[in-house]
């Protein structure tokens, strides 16, 4: 990602010893910190780079960007091919990686195991996700997250978790191409079902489960590709590969 010029970048004064003040909203679409709408990521019925609708995450944005200002720092768009068969979810951005380079996924450990795999299968033109001007493109998959901002301590609230569904929800209705959800953990699992007015009592949780959503569409579940469920082997590379595998079977890939 390109550094902002300094002149361009928004100054924060901050008393000593206090946390930075809450910013006002932004403007629909417009950048949450220059009041700028980013040409690279327009406002879409399910992403507004401005969106403050969570006031702890915001907030949480705003220190980080102040902690550090060539940080991203702003809800993450999704990224992917623009009419996928194939729509992974996941949690929210990692700290250090989406949250830092503004693609999902992308400049943490979160995101290894995901793009080889994609990679192997024929999804991603490179095994790496680095930065997000790094060239690599998808082919028939598109990645978001339940949550698009960064929670501290990678846990977002039950009430963000429902606020940001909306965006979901929407993306989800627009992407009429996706033949398979492809669920990153139960919290992702359960957003899917939320945006699509499903009971999760109907609907458990499970690596490698399959539901229907509706006559075209279908929810596969897997564990998290996190650097925990990765290190502790909940997941191996061979568990992922093949119920991405699958995924790609169901959706004619
Ligand atoms: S998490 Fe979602 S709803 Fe909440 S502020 Fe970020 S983009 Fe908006």
């Amino acid at each position: 990602m390109t550094e902002r010029p300094k002149s361009e970048r928004p100054k924060f004064v901050t008393p000593k010893g206090r946390p930075p003040a809450r910013r006002k909203p932004a403007a629909a679409g417009a950048d949450l910190f220059t009041g700028v709408r980013p040409p690279a990521s327009p406002k879409t019925p399910y992403y507004d780079p401005g969106c403050t609708q969570c006031p702890r995450l915001a907030e949480f944005l705003t220190e980080t960007h102040h902690a550090h200002p060539d940080y991203f720092a702003r809800p993450v768009p999704s990224f992917g091919a623009a009419a996928p068969k194939i729509l992974i979810v996941g949690l929210a951005p990692g700290m250090h990686g989406a949250n830092r380079t503004g693609r999902p996924f992308t400049g943490d450990y979160a995101g290894v195991l995901l793009y080889e795999t994609l990679h192997e299968l024929g999804l991603a033109t490179v095994p790496e996700s680095v930065s997000a001007d790094d060239g690599l493109e998808l082919r028939h998959v598109r990645i978001t997250n339940a949550v698009k901002c960064v929670p501290p301590e990678n846990k977002p609230l039950p009430d963000e978790i429902r606020q940001c569904n909306a965006y979901l929800k929407s993306e989800l209705a627009e992407l009429k191409s996706v033949r398979v959800v492809f669920a990153l953990g139960r919290i992702a699992h359960d957003g899917v079902l939320t945006a699509e007015g499903l009971k999760r009592s109907r609907f458990g949780f499970a690596h490698g489960a399959e539901h229907a959503l509706d006559y075209k569409r279908v929810l596969v579940d897997s564990y998290h590709c996190s650097r925990y469920n990765t290190s502790t082997r909940v997941l191996t590379p061979e568990m992922f590969k093949k119920v991405m595998a699958r995924a790609c079977e169901i959706a004619g890939i």
